[in-house]
């Protein structure tokens, strides 16, 4: 619930600066001098306008995206990002040491999470099952394995 919170966090807060963004946008384009056609929405009959749209709406999309890729590699028990890439396997001897993949690990023990580098989604990274394996788990005040779970 936390992961998905915080998720919904940076979205909200990605909107509220955009949207203020079109709003001044819209506030501050210049007003068309009344003619037959000056009742229309300039998006899409004033050239200047609809460049900045087309921006903001790249603005848009690139936020999207850095939002959806920092939440890909962030623990999901304690938010931090996770670290470590090791790069295991090798498509050359994938039989050896299975498909090529770049693992990560939360420094603070909560598990491990597994990338595959062929660039198709596989089952290990669809949003059902992220690939998330349990590790030992943070240590105990006896320093033993608490076991706690990723979910
Ligand atoms: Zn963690």
């Amino acid at each position: 619930m936390k992961y998905w919170g915080w998720f919904v966090v940076k979205l909200v807060a990605a909107a509220a600066v955009l949207l203020s963004v079109d709003y001044a946008i819209r506030a501050l384009f210049p007003k068309r001098a009344p003619s037959a056609y000056s009742h229309l929405e300039p998006f899409a009959h004033d050239l200047g306008y609809t460049t900045i749209m087309m921006v903001l709406f790249l603005l848009c999309y690139g936020a999207v995206h850095l939002i959806i890729w920092d939440q890909r590699t962030r623990c999901r028990t304690c938010l931090r990002r996770l670290r470590m890439p090791i790069a295991t396997g090798s498509w050359s001897n994938m039989m050896l040491f299975g498909q090529p993949k770049t693992e990560y690990i939360c420094i603070y023990g909560h598990g491990t999470l597994d990338r595959t580098r062929s660039g198709s989604r596989t089952p290990r990274e669809s949003l059902a099952d992220c690939g998330w394996s349990r590790g030992p788990g943070p240590a105990g005040p006896d320093g033993r394995a608490t076991g706690a779970s990723l979910l």
